[in-house]
């Protein structure tokens, strides 16, 4: 879906569950990790999180744009657009648009850099953090641990 398509389908939105129309800018952010879309107090543009624009995720794209379009019209309309506003939770409501950015796994684990074998039982695991293998022993079996592997 390309910037163009993604504005069409805005003002679509916008003028069939809002009666009223979408005038700003809207932009695909390429960076976006779990949320799902962000609306701009200052020039009132849109951006939406490009991992939501494929097909598959049609119902979550059009709650997350309904949900950015909400805090859109209450904020050029002078009503409470943030997200703890009696306006902003009647509205989302009636509208129907997402409460939070739909979960489809953007909530990445952090990576698990450090793998660790214990010399003695031969066990493996991995850690988020380097440890210190002179102050840490193997849980298993209290044996030393040695660093195998490390992943950039
Ligand atoms: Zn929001
Ligand atoms: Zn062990």
């Amino acid at each position: 879906m390309t910037e163009a398509e993604l504005k069409q389908l805005v003002e679509k939105i916008s003028e069939q569950a809002f009666q009223r129309p979408f005038k700003h800018q809207v932009k695909i952010n390429h960076r976006m990790t779990t949320t799902g879309g962000r609306y701009y107090l200052n020039d009132h543009h849109l951006e939406i999180n490009d991992h939501f624009l494929a097909p598959q995720y049609r119902n979550e794209l059009i709650g997350i744009i309904k949900h950015e379009l909400v805090h859109y019209h209450l904020h050029l309309a002078h009503q409470g657009y943030r997200h703890r506003d009696s306006d902003f939770k009647l509205l989302l409501n009636r509208v129907q648009g997402s409460r939070y950015a739909p979960d489809i796994g953007l909530r990445r684990k952090p990576k698990r850099k450090y793998t660790y074998v214990c010399q003695n039982c031969k066990v493996t695991f991995k850690r988020v953090r380097r440890i210190d293998v002179s102050r840490f022993a193997c849980g298993r079996c209290g044996g030393m641990l040695r660093l195998i592997n490390e992943q950039k």
